[in-house]
């Protein structure tokens, strides 16, 4: 039986996914006090922080209000498999959340559909809750036809307790953001093919300018945030304009 998670009465959600940066402890140390400092005064956002696994055990016991997750899992929970990370692993550490199937994960290490499902189903299993990436709603259907046929009926139940994140390819990254009306649209569409319950977030050159018309103007439940989470004071102003969503 997969764990469901409750997502009702959901704050708004605020995940900084940091990638593969900063390049030493004491920066990310740096960098975590100062988000930390800066938001500790928001109740009504939860934050979330993914460092890079070699920094979840240093920072997660810095712990305030901040959530930590981690960036990708692997989908057997221990055994031989080198070099992976297994979704008890991180829930041993207090880790909630576990991106999966980010775009830069697909490209550089050739993650597929079949791989991202059997991920979200391991991470839902042991209680983590999985932010699924997606770009199109073309992905959705890929997954769902990446598992075998009985499984198919269970599929919208697996996604029970997982989170999207729209993240259209052309902005990540690239500082070009997706236009507020056409996130919103994707975001009506992703809804309509899972369920209606299903919380989304935005994620794609988000910045303090743009970052609360996604939330208030496109509905999502929040944002997915790269580059910016790497500049404490831009994040963490990003924060308190949704916060005022
Ligand atoms: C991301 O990589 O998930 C992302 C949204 O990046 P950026 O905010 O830098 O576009």
């Amino acid at each position: 039986m997969l764990r469901i998670c409750e997502f009702t009465n959901m704050k708004k959600l605020i995940v900084a996914n940091w990638k593969c940066n900063p390049t030493t402890l004491k920066e990310a140390k740096l960098l975590f006090n100062s988000v930390k400092n800066g938001v500790k005064n928001i109740k009504n956002v939860e934050v979330v922080i993914c460092p890079p696994f070699i920094y979840l055990s240093n920072i997660q016991h810095l712990k305030s209000d901040i959530q930590f997750g981690a960036q990708d899992c692997f989908w057997e929970q221990n055994g031989a498999f080198t070099g992976e990370i297994s979704p008890s692993m991180l829930k041993d550490l207090g880790v909630d959340y576990v991106i999966i199937g980010h775009s830069e994960r697909r490209k550089y290490q050739q993650e597929k559909d079949s791989m991202i499902n059997k991920k979200i189903k391991a991470a839902l299993k042991i209680g983590l809750k999985p932010i699924l990436c997606i770009d199109k709603t073309s992905q959705i259907r890929k997954l769902q036809r990446s598992v075998k046929m009985n499984e198919v009926h269970r599929l919208k139940k697996d996604f029970w307790g997982a989170i999207i994140a729209y993240e259209p390819l052309f902005a990540i990254g690239t500082g070009k953001p997706c236009s507020v009306d056409k996130a919103k649209k994707m975001r009506i569409a992703i809804k309509k093919k899972l369920n209606k319950n299903i919380p989304i977030l935005y994620g794609g050159s988000v910045d303090s300018q743009n970052a609360r018309d996604y939330v208030k103007k496109a509905g999502f439940q929040g944002l997915l945030v790269g580059g910016a989470s790497l500049n404490a004071q831009e994040f963490i102003k990003i924060v308190k304009n949704v916060a005022k969503a």
